[in-house]
């Protein structure tokens, strides 16, 4: 991503003040001879694909005294040109790096098992999952413990193929904790072992139809505290426990896990924070800015805290698809690229989410830093708003590990901006 930060540069000194103009012919002579120079390195350096190189070339065009208007372009301002060529560039490559991403991911993930669909085990033929067989003995009937699975052969218990090999072992292990728990007779425990058991587990995995759903059902995906279900819940889950199938169990652990892994990838945008921001302080601190800075600068505002005014737009499907992020309060707004920046504010189920996995030990205190996020307040200024509204959202700048989205901006507190109002920014 450091193509990222130059082109960044690029746009910041596009934005800067031009150098003193100067009406001495040979300088003006000099600066086109420069001009001259780097349009040259520049056709070369998109030639070659060298974007950092483009980058630099570009700060440097936009720096000199005088420019005379890029040919075959429709712009009168040769610095406005530039500008629109970076914008495109840094689109082009945000889309490249999303692509590469789900590339590497797919790939260190392999493919599920065909044997067991993914399963990692099979259902035992001789007690067909039930974990105990009958058989007389003299005029009685005995039960006899059996295993309720038998290991899948094919992928030796990872339920994947042409995996990671990193991937492979991480799997193995979870299959195999998930069996461990899964005899268990107290169904909370077992939870609490599995799911905070957790690192490494790759995001992106899901079982087709998975057993259990019934048990799914009472506790939802999670990540969840176990023993923060409602009591009324806790006692549903205890009864339909004890009379489900191991097999059951060991699937509706492990699909509890994969849910929650998922989870815990797309924010570790909020693993190691250590400032814990109050909304008074971030209403303080926040400082106005455009838009358009957000949108195709956001990455030096990362830490900051910021106020801008933007239209709401419906979210879109594509909007949505633009890139993988797990919280449901996306903010589409008017003019900024979800590959740039999403805003989004956390609802409550969000910040139940996140304490969990900050409980449960997953990520570096994940919950840290949002600790006194006001979800209910800004989910109900964001209902009482309708869509299409010029917003006044305030918040805090954060980096996404993966570098896609380039930024994000946590809306800690949004109102609507009157008519009249506009652009008088507190
Ligand atoms: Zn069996
Ligand atoms: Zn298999």
């Amino acid at each position: 991503m450091k193509l990222l930060l130059s082109v960044t540069l690029f746009l910041a000194a596009v934005g800067a003040p031009l150098p003193a103009q100067s009406d001495d012919p040979s300088k003006l002579l000099a600066s086109l001879e420069q001009q001259r120079q780097l349009s040259h390195r520049l056709r070369e350096a998109r030639q070659t694909g060298d974007l950092q190189e483009v980058a630099r070339v570009m700060a440097s065009l936009s720096a000199l005294p005088h420019l005379v208007a890029l040919p075959f372009s429709n712009e009168d301002d040769p610095r406005g040109a530039l500008k629109a060529q970076a914008r495109e560039m840094l689109d082009q490559e945000l889309a490249n790096a999303t692509k590469v991403l789900e590339q590497t991911r797919r790939q260190a993930l392999g493919k599920a098992c065909t044997r067991c669909d993914g399963r990692a085990y099979r259902q035992c033929g001789r007690c067909q999952g039930k974990g105990y067989r009958e058989r007389r003995v003299g005029r009685r009937m005995r039960r006899i413990d059996c295993r309720a699975w038998d290991p899948c052969p094919v992928c030796s218990e990872s339920g994947r193929l042409a995996a990671d090999p990193e991937v492979h072992q991480r799997l193995q292990r979870l299959v195999l904790l998930a069996g461990k728990e899964a005899v268990r007779i107290d169904v909370l425990t077992a939870i609490k072992n599995v799911l905070s058991n957790l690192d490494g587990v790759p995001p992106g995995l899901a079982l087709e139809s998975p057993r259990g759903g019934f048990l799914l059902k009472i506790t939802g995906h999670g990540p969840f505290i176990p023993d923060k279900l409602k009591s009324t819940d806790k006692k549903k889950l205890k009864a339909a426990w004890l009379k489900s199938q191991p097999a059951d169990r060991r699937e509706y652990l492990y699909q509890l896990a994969l849910d929650t892994a998922r989870v815990a990838d797309g924010l570790r945008f909020l693993s190691g924070q250590t400032k814990v921001p109050t909304l008074a302080e971030v209403i303080k601190k926040a400082t106005p800015t455009t838009v358009e800075e957000l949108a195709w600068n956001g990455r030096s505002l990362i830490g900051k805290f910021v106020s801008i005014e933007a239209v709401g737009k419906k979210p879109t499907q594509e909007y949505l698809d633009a890139v993988d992020f797990p919280l449901a309060g996306r903010i589409n707004l008017d003019g900024v690229d979800p590959k740039m920046v999403v805003a989004f504010c956390y609802v409550p189920e969000d910040i139940e989410a996140i304490r969990a996995c900050g409980k449960l030990g997953i990520g570096d205190k994940i919950d840290r830093s949002v600790r006194s996020y006001p979800p209910r307040a800004v989910m109900k200024a964001l209902q009482k708003i309708g869509v299409g509204k010029r917003l006044r959202l305030q918040g805090r700048v954060l980096r996404h590990p993966d570098g896609v989205p380039a930024a994000l901006l946590e809306v800690w507190r949004v109102e609507e901006v009157a008519a009249g109002e506009e652009g008088a920014q507190r």
